[in-house]
């Protein structure tokens, strides 16, 4: 199943390995043209349900490069670490936790001269995640800075701004969506583990109190679940898992993942964590609520990713029969909404009324234009790219100003009419 969906998404433009002319540059990637249509719409999902719709959210836009005091106080250059072995032969590290892929090493083995040499491995050792990066231009005066591990610290630095210039009260969130970057030991399964990364994170800022913690937490866990459901995740293969008190990040009170269940395994693409006070208190940031009362507020933190969602729901839209591959994306996260073809490319007045519809529809949604091959070859170029409608212009529409609308996931058709078919779009995603 991966290999059919790392293939189909290099074949058809949504996901390319990056670099990928130079031998690529391990753990990272580029999203091509389908790709890219498909992350925007995931973001602006995100957005309208986390921060437009929502009258005790806002969104923020921080800056990737921050000073690196950020990440002192915030504990992540001391804790931000992951424990890995090291193979004595081949010097590969992998992580100490990761007891599965130290086994498949050990019995894979060695052969030096011809002989099978033992696995043995190094006591595990502690490595930081954050990237590095130097600032300036003066050589030797440069200063070393961290490009950001995760996206969260922005909205931490910025609370007091952002209560100061808006309107928010306790309880409210801070949203954001951006670039994360983390030395990841073993990048792997496609762009499920990625050094260059992006997230969507809601901070939502509650008074410290146990009961007000508790109730928030719940409550954001169903909302986030609920929002994959409602993007046509098969909830089958969704699942809470709570994390035990040894894998807890640093600064998490408790903390529960959304899984997947992927090919390789139920795996983690949102986690709900209780912060407690730990960073807002590290930054020496507090809140004075309407009666004068001082204090440093908790934080539920729902923290996702852009990237491995985008994958598992490609992974959770893929169909194949006898006769075709499509992908059952649903229409608000589908690159485009609808193909329109002429039946014929070399009648010019279908393809005038063709042009027409297109020009039309491409001013509220994104539509392809396709006049290659035959229509079967188009029907199944567009279910590849999880394409929702295909429309296509007869000799019939030239008589009655209607056209067959063919649906991607039943294959069945209809006839609209032209005038109808704004509608017909707007109604299908909701
Ligand atoms: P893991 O245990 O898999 O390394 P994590 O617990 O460190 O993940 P968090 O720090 O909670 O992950 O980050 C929040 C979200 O950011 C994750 O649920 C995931 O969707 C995304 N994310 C984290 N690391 C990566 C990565 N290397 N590549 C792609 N997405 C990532």
């Amino acid at each position: 199943m991966m290999e059919k969906i790392v293939s189909l998404a290099k074949r058809r433009g949504f996901i390319y390995p990056g670099s990928d002319i130079y031998s690529g540059l391990a753990g990272t990637w580029d999203y091509g043209p389908l790709g890219a249509e498909f992350k925007r719409n995931l973001k602006k999902e995100w957005w309208k349900s986390m921060v437009q719709l929502r009258s005790d959210v806002v969104g923020l836009d921080a800056a990737i490069m921050m000073n690196p005091e950020v990440w002192r106080a915030s504990g992540h250059l001391e804790a931000f670490t992951d424990p890995l072995v090291e193979c004595k032969v081949c010097h590969a590290r992998l992580r100490a936790d990761k007891i599965d892929e130290i086994k498949t090493h050990e019995e894979a083995g060695h052969k030096i001269e011809g002989k099978t040499v033992k696995v043995e491995w190094t006591e595990a050792k502690k490595f930081n995640l954050l990237v590095e990066a130097e600032l300036g231009v003066v050589e030797g005066q440069k200063q070393k800075i961290y490009l950001r591990g995760e996206i969260t610290q922005g909205a931490f630095v910025n609370f007091e701004n952002v209560v100061s210039s808006s309107r928010v009260k306790v309880p409210f969130g801070i949203a954001q969506i951006g670039k994360a970057f983390r030395n990841e030991i073993t990048p792997g399964n496609f762009t499920y583990r990625s050094r260059e990364f992006e997230q969507m994170e809601l901070e939502f800022f509650v008074r410290p109190q146990d009961a007000e913690g508790d109730k928030w937490f719940e409550y954001w866990k169903i909302q986030r679940m609920d929002w994959y459901k409602s993007l046509g995740m098969d909830p089958s293969k969704l699942r809470f898992r709570k994390h035990e008190d040894d894998e807890k990040a640093h600064y998490a009170k408790y903390a529960e993942d959304i899984e997947y269940e992927a090919p390789f395994g139920w795996s983690e693409f949102e986690g709900i964590h209780h912060r407690g006070d730990w960073d807002l208190s590290r930054h020496k940031m507090q809140y004075i609520d309407d009666q004068g009362q001082k204090f440093t507020p908790w934080v539920i933190e729902t923290s996702g990713g852009v990237d491995r969602s985008t994958l598992f729901f490609l992974l959770n839209a893929y169909r194949q029969d006898e006769k075709r591959v499509w992908l059952s994306i649903h229409p608000k996260l589908a690159p485009y909404k609808a193909a329109v073809f002429p039946l014929l490319p070399n009648k010019p007045e279908l393809v005038e009324k063709a042009k027409g519809i297109y020009d039309n529809l491409k001013s509220d949604f994104m539509v392809a234009w396709d006049d290659r091959g035959n229509i079967g070859k188009r029907y199944l170029s567009q279910d590849e790219a999880g394409t929702p409608y295909c429309i296509t212009v007869d000799f019939e529409t030239l008589e009655d100003d209607a056209v067959t609308v063919r649906d991607r996931d039943t294959a069945t058709q209809e006839r609209v009419k032209i005038s109808e078919l704004q509608n017909f779009i707007s109604s299908k995603l909701g």
